[in-house]
């Protein structure tokens, strides 16, 4: 066994998976990223690494310094855990309407916590805006903006993509996930083209969000709504501009969640929403792309962040959204 020098080492190089249950259904290999086994227990320790690692090397944060995000909350336990593991200090902004577990958590970690009503972009309210004013008036504060700043899909391009290759020998067709800031999609797919320009790159949108169509159609439009955490985005961001998209498919939440169901009763897999979207992309891939292919997707959260919503009868209830079988006796 060998040891890993430094905790901060501990991010990325996560397991890739075959995903039983997914590829019998899609008639192909489908294999998935465990990033719930990052420290933070989600995808988004990476791009906080090298957000954090940006501002160093730009001579952005100095000693004692503070890192402030507007975040769905894991990009900010990514920050929270990296600050730490760095000596500075963090501010997190994050909408009211993110998990309970995601708040209790980055209290947890140290991080100042300030959540906010839930506002469209557009408003000055949006939690994206009042981090960066927040950044702006505090003295020492770095704003990490994942959302424009490329370090973020840099991480993707140099680990995550290098990783799903390395993994899988070279031979892979295709990989999808879904978009929050993009980093992932856009990142892992410039990796991958640059290693084998065939790869299928495949955007895999949740209802609500506007990229489906923008891929489709050329035209940022959205419709229905997605109880999926951290996803679904309404505009091109800095790390969507130049992703190489060659198709794009457009799961509902009903059609994820019976996903996290199937990973975890059949597979053992406690997974978030997000997860279980991209595999259902996956397997669209895979049957587009045909018997034989391998296709690779993101699984980017523990479910354990979401014992208070989406493994909640009462909450599933609430949302109009089918209750897993094991939980219907639950008041
Ligand atoms: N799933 C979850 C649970 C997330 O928190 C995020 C990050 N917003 C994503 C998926 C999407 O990742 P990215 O920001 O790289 O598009």
């Amino acid at each position: 066994m060998f040891i890993i020098p430094n905790t901060l080492d501990l991010i990325g190089n996560t397991p890739l998976v075959r995903l039983e249950t997914a590829s019998e259904e899609a008639g192909c290999d489908i294999y998935g990223k465990c990033e719930f086994a990052n420290p933070g227990a989600s995808v988004k320790d990476r791009a906080a690494l090298y957000i954090i690692r940006d501002a160093e090397e730009r001579g952005l944060l100095k000693t004692g310094g503070r890192i402030v995000e507007g975040t769905a909350g894991n990009t900010g336990i990514g920050i929270a855990l990296v600050a730490n593991a760095k000596g500075y200090k963090s501010t997190i902004v994050m909408p009211e309407t993110q998990s309970r577990e995601k708040m209790d958590t980055l209290r947890a970690l140290g991080a100042e916590l300030i959540t906010v009503p839930a506002a469209p972009y557009s408003s000055p309210c949006h939690f994206v805006h009042q981090s960066r004013r927040i950044a702006e008036e505090t003295e020492g504060a770095v704003w990490a903006n994942q959302f424009d700043n490329v370090a973020n899909r840099r991480a993707h391009i140099e680990t995550t993509a290098e990783e799903i290759w390395q993994q899988m020998d070279g031979r892979i067709d295709g990989f999808t996930c879904a978009a929050g800031t993009g980093g992932t999609i856009a990142g892992v797919g410039m990796g991958l083209k640059a290693k084998d320009a065939k790869v299928t790159i495949a955007l895999t949108d949740p209802h609500g969000a506007a990229l489906y169509e923008y891929y489709a159609h050329g035209e940022l439009k959205s419709e229905g709504s997605s109880v999926a955490e951290g996803i679904g985005q309404g505009r091109i961001t800095g790390n969507l501009e130049d992703a190489p998209i060659d198709r794009q498919y457009r799961i509902s939440d009903e059609e994820g969640l019976q996903w996290v169901e199937r990973l975890l009763q059949e597979e053992g897999l406690c997974l978030g929403l997000s997860s279980g979207i991209n595999v259902a992309g996956a397997i669209a891939l895979g049957k587009e792309l045909g018997k034989g292919s391998r296709i690779a997707t993101i699984l980017c959260d523990t479910g354990f962040r979401y014992l208070s919503s989406l493994y909640n009868a009462e909450w599933l209830r609430e949302k109009g959204l089918p209750v897993f079988p094991w939980l219907q006796n639950e008041e």
